[in-house]
C-alpha cells in the first residue's frame, strides 16, 4: 500500500477499486488486478509526489527473516518474483534442488510440487479469505490449509507446521489442523444446508458490467426485478462488485432447487436483454465456482 506522506491517502488504481501495491524492484505502483504502473505518482487529493510505501507483505517478511536469520538463504514467490512466464517453475526447482534453506511465498506455493525435505510449514493469517462474503471461502480455506501442511514431513526427517489465524477456534481451522476431512465436511454442509447453498441448491450469476455507474445499475435493477417477478426461485441483489478494469459491475444471483427451471428462465427472460443491451455487457454464469 503506497500512502501520500503530506495527506495520507492511499494511492488507488484509476480503472478499480482497488489500492495500488509497491514494488520495490523498480521502485513503482502497480495494480494487481489490471496491470496498471506508475513510476511517478502524484496524489490525486494533495498533488503531492512524496510517498510512503510499506510494500508488498511478503517482501516485509522477507526482510524480518533476514533479520532473524541472516545465514539462511531465502527465496519469495510471489506475484512479484513469478511475473516472468516460467518464473513459478524455477523458483520451485531451485527450492527442491536445495539452493535455498527458506520459501517465502504467497498461497501459490501450497500448491506447489512435492518437496521431500520440507520439515517445517508456517502458514501466516491462514484464515484471512474468512472475512470474504463468499459461501466458499470457509471450503477454500481449509483447502488451503490442509494443502500448505501437506507439504510439511515428506520425508524420514519428519515435518512440523505452524498455523497462524484470527480465529483459532474457527472449525475451519480446528479441522484442518488434525487434517479432520470427514469432520470438515460433516460441519460444512450443516453450513451451506442452513444457507441453503450448493449444493443443496443451484446458482445463476448474472453480472452487469459498464463504463457507466448509472447505465450498469440501471439494468441491474431492472434484471433483479424481472428474476424477482417469478417465484419458484430467489433472487439476491443487484450487489455492487465495484469498479474493475475501468467499467462498474453489478451482480445478480438466482437461488433455486430446479437447474433446468432456472437455466430456461434464464434463456427466455434474460437472454432477450443481453442481445439487445448494447455496449452495457451482461455475462452470466451457471453454478460458478464462488460468489467473491
Ligand atoms: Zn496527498
Ligand atoms: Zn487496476
Amino acid at each position: 500500500m503506497l500512502t501520500c506522506k503530506q495527506c495520507s491517502s492511499v494511492a488507488a488504481c484509476p480503472n478499480c477499486d482497488v489500492s495500488l501495491a509497491y514494488h520495490k524492484t523498480g521502485a513503482k505502483a502497480t495494480c494487481h488486478v489490471c496491470g496498471y504502473t506508475q513510476s511517478k505518482l502524484v496524489c490525486t487529493e494533495c498533488g503531492s509526489t512524496q510517498w510512503q510505501g510499506s510494500g508488498f507483505a511478503t517482501q516485509r517478511l522477507e526482510e524480518q527473516l533476514r533479520s532473524h536469520f541472516p545465514s539462511a538463504r531465502i527465496l519469495r514467490m510471489d506475484a512479484d518474483t513469478t511475473r516472468k512466464t516460467d518464473g513459478h517453475a524455477t523458483l520451485l526447482n531451485a527450492f527442491s534442488k536445495g539452493e535455498a534453506d527458506i520459501l517465502l511465498g504467497t498461497q501459490m506455493i501450497a500448491k506447489g510440487l512435492d518437496i521431500p525435505n520440507v520439515t517445517l510449514v508456517g502458514i501466516l493469517q491462514g484464515d484471512a479469505a474468512l472475512g470474504r462474503p463468499d459461501y466458499r471461502s470457509i471450503e477454500n480455506t481449509f483447502a488451503m490449509m490442509v494443502q500448505a501442511a501437506g507439504r510439511s514431513g515428506r520425508s524420514s526427517l519428519g515435518g512440523e507446521v505452524i498455523i497462524q489465524a484470527f480465529d483459532v477456534r474457527h472449525y475451519a481451522v480446528q479441522y484442518a489442523r488434525n487434517q479432520d476431512y470427514g469432520s470438515f465436511f460433516n460441519h460444512e454442509m450443516k453450513y451451506r444446508h442452513q444457507g441453503q447453498y450448493p449444493p443443496y441448491t443451484y446458482l445463476i450469476a448474472i453480472t452487469v458490467s459498464d463504463e457507466q455507474w448509472d447505465k450498469a445499475r440501471g439494468l441491474g435493477v431492472d434484471i433483479a426485478l424481472r428474476c424477482r417477478g417469478d417465484e419458484s426461485f430467489k433472487t439476491l441483489g443487484p450487489a455492487d462488485l465495484g469498479k474493475i478494469k475501468g467499467k462498474f459491475r453489478f451482480r445478480i444471483v438466482c437461488k433455486g432447487k430446479d437447474l433446468a427451471g432456472l437455466k430456461a428462465f434464464v434463456r427466455q427472460e434474460i437472454l432477450p436483454i443481453k442481445r439487445k443491451s448494447g455496449k452495457t455487457q451482461i455475462s452470466i454464469n451457471v453454478s460458478p465456482m464462488g460468489l467473491q
